[in-house]
């Protein structure tokens, strides 16, 4: 059984030093392997995680001719988001912000729910440094080897082997940033342009960024980004409450510690503390000092001491996953319930299932026209020898269908309003007939001649209303007609 080292006494030393300053230098720290049934459930989540990072932009989907056939596809050369059946135009960006709200209110009740899952288990600064961090151990031992090699003075063996870990980082990172590009431009097309020199500047510039960003990120920082970089942790706090259930040090099963083998007589508590949670802990602080920043919530502390717990006969799960409110209970003798449904939860589900609701009524409801009326700034209106009044304006109509179509463009709001598109010839006419290619946007200069008889400073309402002929779907865009003040 592991006690604690001089080498951990000293690194210790030098936390408790850089707790008194302001700057201090980086206290490395070496995470020792584990196992147990919560290393494994880490395992397979970061093996899911990384399978559909890697694997998704090579899915196929078939969506007709001329059309991408990646399943999900962000193009910026298209300017569309292809997500299996569904494509998102610009003008759709709102369904983003949708989603954003319902990502961030889901980790707010994920959050106050069982804490911080999200950083322990499918953050990607997790998910990546756990990689590397097996990288490491495979190469260069567990935490003693580790920290031995470290101490030492440098011979060839641990030259190659911090070479060759360094090497199969940079290799994961290039990886890495090479998917992350396939999300944006075609992967199977990409891949061959990349390695034939024919792909563009800015496929090659973001694949060394990200391959840099995840080497640095993972291999170097790790533990100081969820620590000193992320924002997250820090206000994560306002989610959690007493009935949130995080790993715990059941303090009044484990105190008071007593060090070393138990003889039979020994009154003291359940930890022995031998450090085992501490030196398997991948941010490097003692769990039984309580809920702390640092902690990720990984749970990997539970297995460290399961196994010690094991070897001395004593039950399991001293850390264990538990609330706050549970553990001042269990150390009166008390016995509680899980209260999972509490304020902040309803509060959380209940925002959830609005923007549930609102997105999918809103996908349900989404047209497949879009329009979108500029006037021109100057003039802004010409009054012609009938006496009436000619406002200029420039449409966009947006044909989301893969087929050409035939638009039907009238207007309400303006008495005897005409209407006159100067570039085909059209008008002037009550209605104007405007063919768009399919998967594209029409941009047509029209005229509207009327005479306005509700101006107020100059100016009065007038709405365009486009028809799309084949499918009947409508739109309306609400607009300004010009006069004299
Ligand atoms: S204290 Fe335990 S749960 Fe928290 S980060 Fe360390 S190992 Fe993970
Ligand atoms: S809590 Fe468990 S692993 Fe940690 S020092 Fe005590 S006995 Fe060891």
């Amino acid at each position: 059984m592991s006690r604690i080292s001089k080498a951990d006494r000293q690194l210790q030393l030098q936390r408790e030093e850089a707790g008194d300053h302001l700057y201090a230098n980086r206290v490395r720290v070496y995470p020792k392997s584990v196992h147990g049934p919560v290393r494994r459930f880490k395992w397979a989540v970061l093996i899911v995680c990384l399978g559909i990072y890697y694997l998704l932009p090579w899915l196929r989907w078939h969506r007709g001719i001329n059309q991408p056939d990646q399943a999900v596809l962000l193009s910026l050369w298209h300017e569309r988001f292809y997500f299996f059946n569904l494509e998102f135009w610009p003008q759709d960006i709102y369904y983003l912000t949708g989603l954003l709200i319902m990502g961030a209110v889901t980790l707010f009740l994920v959050t106050s729910l069982i804490g911080r899952v999200w950083c322990g288990y499918t953050c990607p600064q997790t998910v990546w440094t756990d990689l590397f961090m097996w990288i490491e151990r495979l190469i260069e031992g567990d935490r003693n080897e580790r920290m031995k090699r470290d101490a030492e003075k440098p011979t060839f063996d641990t030259v190659w082997r911090k070479a060759s870990k360094h090497a199969i980082w940079l290799g994961i990172a290039f990886w890495t940033g090479g998917a992350w590009i396939m999300y944006y431009v075609d992967a199977p097309t990409v891949t061959v342009e990349f390695w034939t020199g024919t792909a563009s500047k800015e496929v090659y510039f973001f694949t060394f960024l990200f391959t840099a960003t995840t080497y640095l990120l993972a291999g170097w920082a790790r533990e100081q980004v969820c620590t000193f970089m992320c924002p997250w942790p820090r206000f994560q706090s306002a989610m959690l409450d007493e009935q949130s259930v995080t790993v715990t040090y059941q303090g009044w099963r484990g105190e008071p510690r007593l060090r070393g083998r138990r003889h039979e007589g020994d009154s003291g508590g359940d930890c022995i503390d031998c450090g085992a949670c501490v030196t398997a802990c991948p941010t490097g602080i003692d769990i039984r000092d309580g809920i702390q920043l640092e902690c990720i919530n990984c749970g990997l502390c539970i297995d460290a001491c399961n196994h010690v717990m094991e070897r001395t006969g004593r039950p399991a799960w001293l850390i264990t996953w538990d609330t706050l409110a549970d553990q001042a209970a269990k150390a009166e003798g008390r016995q509680t319930t899980l209260h999972l449904l509490r304020p902040r939860t309803l509060i959380y589900i209940s925002a959830l299932l609005v923007a549930v609701v609102v997105m999918t009524a809103a996908l349900l409801m989404r047209s497949s026209v879009g329009l979108s009326v500029l006037h021109d700034r100057a003039p802004l209106f010409v009054r012609l020898p009938d006496g009436n009044l000619r406002n200029g304006y420039t449409v966009k109509i947006v044909n989301k269908g893969p087929n050409i179509a035939l638009f039907e463009l009238r207007t309400d709001g303006v008495n005897a309003a005409s209407l006159a598109e100067a570039d085909e010839g059209l008008g002037p006419a009550s209605r104007l007939g405007l063919l768009v290619k399919g998967d594209s946007v029409g941009t047509f200069r029209i005229t509207v001649a009327g005479a306005p008889d509700r101006l107020v400073d100059g100016s009065q309402g007038i709405d365009f209303n486009l028809r799309n002929t084949d499918t009947g779907e409508q739109t309306v865009y609400h607009s300004l007609f010009m006069g004299p003040r």
